[in-house]
């Protein structure tokens, strides 16, 4: 089947997600991945510099990952998770919170990074409202951060094009300043009265505000300060988690542990839809009563599925692998090689590398933001070229599958600077 017949066939009957149809009629109909590489239906192969929205880590088409859940589909596909369980997700918490700092003692389940959010906002509100505090329904998070397109994902984001057709629907944030200004979020923080339940924050990195990236130490002062104010703190690794930073978690990089931790993405290497949002069992002891309007009101239909988890339990036995983490410090070498070879450059600018991902700016004049002009020129050079890359309007980055090799990250800056000196 060629690229054209099933391209024309999904224009007529699919709606996607984050994309304008008047402008971009036809989407590229993917055949197989392969490690970094994704092939259409006509043969062409893409570099995914940006593991397919930041969830594949190990790459595609990864035969242990496939046999885990092939064996886990044999064995039990799944099961109600209220009232029963299963050793997949047993396993999968036990082993996660090894890996944890130990507050944390409690791991809940649900579909994806968007539900793991609300899940962790549900039980900073609940846990105050199951002690009798009418007082503290209020939530901190960021300037420019980004948690998720549900209702209560969204109003934990900062305003922006994203959210503005819902506006006046979402719940009051009160947002803190751009945590790359230290002293205004420390001033700001320390003005939070006794009506704040929370603070979420996506930890060291901004993923889709821009991948805006900050100081630790920055984080550890708010993190301090809100728990002196009894403000429980949500860290959102979603994007960050499992390795991506260089670390197992970004919180990794704190000396202050957050009290509920989101993850999902990279969480099932990519391979699986599933949330997760852990919290200490201080938060867990809130909600357990003889009365059964304390419990935790919020379950999807496929809560803890065990494929999902058999791929999780897979992933992390990659991730326990010396030679995953000597690919993360690899392409982490690979980008601050690049880095050092344009810091001179008119066009590029700001660039800047956490772990195995690097960003930059493209600046020509224009304000930075999500809708840049450049952002279409950038994202259809780059695909013309055989690599995926979707830009964060001029904010170009890459975010790849740990097992991405040195040539292909070659390729890719390769084409960074190429496409930059076509616009000087
Ligand atoms: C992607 C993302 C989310 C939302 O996850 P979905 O699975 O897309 O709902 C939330 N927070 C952060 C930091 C993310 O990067």
């Amino acid at each position: 089947m060629s690229n054209q017949n099933l391209a024309s066939r999904d224009a007529a009957v699919i709606w996607h997600p984050f994309t304008q149809h008047q402008i971009e009629p036809i989407s590229i109909p993917i055949a197989s991945g392969k490690g970094a590489h994704l092939f259409d239906t006509d043969g062409k192969k893409y570099i995914d510099a940006i593991s397919s929205w930041w969830v594949n880590t190990h790459g595609h088409g990864h035969p242990y990952l496939a046999e885990k859940v092939y064996e886990q589909a044999l064995q039990l596909e799944q099961v109600i998770f209220a009232g029963f369980t299963h050793e997949p997700a047993v396993q999968l918490s036990e082993r996660l919170l090894a890996h944890l700092p130990a507050n944390f003692e409690r791991v809940f389940f649900s579909d994806n990074g968007s539900t793991a959010v609300e899940v962790a906002i549900k039980m900073a509100l609940q846990f105050y409202h199951n002690q009798g505090n009418t007082k503290r329904r209020k939530i901190l998070a960021f300037q420019d951060a980004y948690h998720g397109d549900t209702f209560g994902a969204m109003s934990l984001g900062a305003p922006s094009s994203f959210n503005a057709p819902f506006q006046d629907m979402l719940f009051e944030v009160e947002f803190l300043p751009s945590p790359q200004d230290t002293d205004a979020c420390i001033a700001a923080m320390s003005a939070a009265d006794e009506s704040y339940a929370a603070f979420i924050f996506e930890p060291l990195i901004q993923g889709a505000g821009g991948m805006k990236m900050y100081e630790a130490s920055t984080l550890d002062t708010l993190i301090q300060i809100a728990r002196e104010k009894g403000i429980l703190c949500i860290a959102d690794e979603i994007m960050t988690g499992f390795g991506r930073t260089g670390k197992w978690f970004a919180m990794d990089y704190l000396a202050q542990k957050p009290d509920i931790v989101c993850f999902s993405k990279g969480l099932t290497g990519g391979m699986m839809a599933m949330g997760l949002t852990l919290c200490s069992e201080q938060i867990f002891q809130s909600f357990l009563s003889d009365d059964r309007r304390k419990m935790m009101f919020h379950s999807h239909s496929f809560t803890a599925n065990p494929l999902a988890c058999a791929a999780a339990n897979a992933s992390l036995d990659l991730m326990e692998k010396e030679e995953t983490w000597e690919s993360i410090a690899r392409v982490e070498s690979r980008h601050h090689e690049f880095a050092a070879t344009i810091t001179e450059h008119p066009i590029l600018k700001n660039v800047r590398i956490h772990g195995t991902i690097l960003a930059m700016e493209v600046e020509t004049g224009e304000a930075d933001g999500y809708l840049h002009s450049i952002r279409d020129d950038i994202y259809q050079y780059f695909l013309k070229e055989g690599i995926l890359m979707r830009p964060l309007g001029n904010t170009i980055y890459i975010l790849a599958p740990y097992c991405i090799e040195d040539e292909d990250l070659a390729y890719i800056y390769g084409k960074i600077t190429a496409f930059a000196q076509g616009l000087i």
